[in-house]
């Protein structure tokens, strides 16, 4: 089922979902059940799960350093239709403008089609570790209202070069992102607003925010959009807070603020354990009242251990 039609049937109550990262080659996908599990309890109608991109890494060869391209943490179709079976929930599958051609898109497109998948989130991706901007994949796209309109296209049996089709069409609800303290690389929210406007005229059917830390960032942003014409669900991204570290690393990372009380409370932490505690407490607040002003959903950025998650869920749900 469609994230919209879940929304639609939930009839104004506030649903519960998250995310996961797939996990690390090599890794053991019990690790990631285990996580999961004690999530399912609060009803999840769906579960995003991530794409990673190539990166390089160095291999020492005959005392040269070859460089190889390698996806440390393939999956997200695998792990997706797992989801499905083992949880009977909707994943969503998050699609990448880096990293792909149009043409391989297209083909996962068409597997997720087949496995019966029903929603995608399209996103341009990250630039690679040693980019300093984001720079298209050859044959690739180079922004994710493009990426829409590809998966709008396929909905309208419309393949590549020029191919109808029109006996076989998808029928993909499309995510897309959005930022209340805007895109890192936008020169301002409103010119962000006008390409987030893109994406919802390309196709897009809801928008997933990143993460903030002060509501009123998230209802400024929901009302900026209402007046650019956006008028499809916007569900908030929460992530709670875990580690000393992230008072620096996710400003740096996802340019974003940190509330000035929550960096004093952090800062008065004695170890990392009692800053868990305090990033519980803070997504709880957030989450209460962002509930009672009726957001559609409580979409989490779990992030490896959901035990935080669980605790907000368990107050919220
Ligand atoms: P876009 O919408 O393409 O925007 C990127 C930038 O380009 C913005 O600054 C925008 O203002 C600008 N722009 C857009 N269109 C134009 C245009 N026509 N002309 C000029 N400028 C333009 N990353 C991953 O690698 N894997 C994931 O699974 C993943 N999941 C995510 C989930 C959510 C909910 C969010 C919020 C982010 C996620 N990301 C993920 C990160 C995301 O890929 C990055 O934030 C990326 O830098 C931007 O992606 P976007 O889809 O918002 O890009």
């Amino acid at each position: 089922m469609k994230v919209t039609e879940h929304i639609k049937k939930a009839n104004g109550k506030t649903l519960f979902s998250f995310e996961i990262v797939t996990p690390v080659k090599g890794k053991n996908i019990q690790d990631l059940y285990n996580n999961i599990d004690p999530l399912m309890e609060f009803n999840p109608p769906f579960i995003d799960v991530t794409t990673s991109r190539e990166e390089y890494v160095y291999v020492e060869k005959n005392g040269l350093l070859d460089r190889k391209t390698v996806r440390k943490r393939p999956g997200t179709l695998g792990i997706s239709v797992s989801l499905k079976h083992k949880y009977n929930v909707d994943p969503v599958p998050h699609i990448l403008c880096g990293g792909f051609t149009k043409e391989e898109t297209e083909y996962m497109l068409v597997d997720c089609h087949y496995l019966e998948i029903d929603n995608v989130v399209a996103l341009r991706g990250d630039a690679m570790k040693h980019q300093k901007y984001f720079e298209p994949t050859k044959g690739g796209h180079t922004y994710a209202c493009e990426l829409v309109q590809q998966i709008t296209d396929l909905n309208n049996g419309k393949f590549l070069h020029e191919e109808n089709l029109t006996q076989f069409k998808t029928d993909f609800c499309i995510g897309v992102a959005g930022y209340p303290e805007k895109h890192m690389e936008a020169p301002s929210l409103q010119t962000d607003l006008k390409r987030l406007k893109a994406k919802v005229d390309a196709g897009a059917d809801y928008v997933v925010t990143q993460m903030f830390f002060d509501n009123q960032k998230y209802f400024d942003f929901v009302e900026m959009a209402k007046a650019a014409g956006i008028n499809i669900p916007i569900i908030p991204g929460i992530k709670p807070l875990a580690v000393n570290r992230h008072l620096q690393l996710l400003p740096h990372v996802f340019s974003i603020d940190l509330p000035e009380e929550l960096i004093n409370a952090v800062d008065a932490c004695k170890d990392n354990k009692a800053v868990r505690q305090v990033g519980i407490e803070w997504a709880i607040k957030q989450s209460k009242e962002l509930k009672a002003a009726g957001v559609p959903v409580l979409h989490y950025y779990s992030m490896g251990k959901s035990d935080n998650v669980q605790a907000i869920a368990e107050a919220l749900f």
